[in-house]
């Protein structure tokens, strides 16, 4: 069992419940999914019957009234053994369930948040557009009141659990007002069943190929007014606090990928022979496989902290900013590390490593690039 001050038994058999759930069901066939490029509805309803959708919700909605740092352990779990699964998990539990149960009125929470706690409906965030990336506001999407309806028009660009089967809906930021040459942002939920919701899957990602991640299209999409998320205008204000819970899901990810890299690379390490003795015991090695333990430490450290003053109701946004800003940069180098250990075995396609190393590389960019988050910590500490 792992022993840390930010953990309980609770945590810790959550862990143990989570593990081998993903290495019975998932590591099987985590490789083939990613071969396929193929997202599978049916190992997404297994996670959800697992109990992995919802869990930090009270059970009035569906939920188990767990932490975040479930949560937290739940995807660094699954990353462990898979990027894609986790980052289904992850962003429908802190990008899709997060801004309706932390903004919703208490009638949008009862209508959106149960159907989403089983895992045959995934809900998405749609902040991104083509000429919307780190600028987050320069979003075109339009939403216009109209007798009592919104009518938006426009489009999103890399939307995770958007694009597929189960997608459900999303939270969709766009502009509902234009007043002296300034854009009023404000969110709206809206079902991919309404008329003109146009989805399109993206494929031929170099990582999380078995993860669902779409494109949007609205032509002038209408739902009701009581739609709207939140307050209107303050759609961007309520998109970046989202973000800041989601980046502990994506240190979570880096957490658990480098944990499952630094494993298969130590194993390989002490299989492998070359001068007649496992290559462990050239120092060289054993300082690579040192150096990986230690960073996956201080990792683990700086991200459970953060997640522990989300919890404890303190300010977490710098912490949950250098959290995603170190894990996602461990992941690259311990994945780096790992596939240095394996030699040409970790270049071929055959390898879990070669997809560790794969999956690494969107860790850097999605939620906040490492340079946006090195603005955002800038600010934190009094810089421009
Ligand atoms: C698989 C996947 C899943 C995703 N899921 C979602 C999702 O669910 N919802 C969603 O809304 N989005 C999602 N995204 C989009 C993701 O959040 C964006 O890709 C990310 O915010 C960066 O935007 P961009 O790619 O347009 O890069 P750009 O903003 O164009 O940045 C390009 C480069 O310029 C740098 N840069 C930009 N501005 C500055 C600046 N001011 N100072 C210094 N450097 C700067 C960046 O750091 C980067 O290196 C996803 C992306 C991927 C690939």
């Amino acid at each position: 069992m792992m022993i840390t001050p930010f953990t309980t038994e609770k945590h810790e058999a959550l862990r143990q419940h989570v593990r081998m759930f993903a290495e019975t069901e998932i590591r099987p066939i985590a490789h083939k999914l990613d071969k396929e490029e193929r997202f599978s509805p049916e190992l997404t309803k297994k996670m959800g019957e697992a109990g992995f959708f919802g869990q930090y919700l009270p059970e009035k909605y569906g939920g188990q009234g767990l932490d975040y740092l479930s949560l937290v352990i739940t995807v660094e779990e699954i990353a462990r053994v898979d990027g894609s699964q986790a980052s289904t998990v992850a962003s429908h539990n802190s990008l899709g369930i997060g801004p309706i149960y932390y903004f919703g009125t208490e009638e949008q929470k009862q209508q959106f948040l149960p159907p989403l706690t089983k895992g045959d409906k995934l809900w998405a965030f749609a902040l991104t557009e083509t000429n919307a990336g780190s600028d987050s506001r320069g979003t075109e999407t339009r939403a216009n009141l109209e007798s009592n309806q919104w009518v938006i028009n426009g489009s999103k660009i890399f939307i995770s659990n958007a694009g597929g089967p189960l997608a459900a809906g999303a939270t969709v930021q766009a502009i509902t007002k234009e007043e002296n040459g300034k854009n009023e942002l404000s969110i709206i939920l809206i079902n991919t069943n309404e008329p003109g919701f146009e989805r399109e899957r993206i494929a031929n990602k170099m990582m999380w190929r078995s993860a669902d991640t779409g494109k949007l299209k609205f032509t002038n999409v209408t739902v009701p007014e009581k739609n709207l998320l939140g307050e209107r205008g303050k759609g961007s204000k309520m998109m970046l606090q989202t973000l800041d819970s989601g980046r502990l899901t994506i240190g979570a990810m880096g957490l658990g990928l480098a944990q499952g890299a630094y494993e298969m690379a130590m194993d390989y390490a002490h299989k492998r022979e070359q001068f007649g003795q496992p290559i462990a015991n050239f120092q060289v090695i054993a300082f690579k496989l040192a150096d990986m333990a230690t960073k996956i430490e201080l990792a683990r450290n700086t991200l459970y902290n953060a997640v522990w003053r989300k919890d404890n109701g303190k300010p977490f946004g710098k912490e949950a900013a250098m959290a995603k800003l170190y894990c996602s940069e461990v992941a690259k180098e311990v994945a780096d590390e790992a596939v240095q250990i394996h030699g040409a075995y970790g270049l071929v396609q055959d390898s879990d490593i070669e997809r560790f190393y794969r999956d690494q590389r969107i860790l850097q960019i999605g939620e906040g690039t490492s340079e946006i988050l090195k603005l955002v910590i800038g600010r934190h500490i009094g810089l421009k």
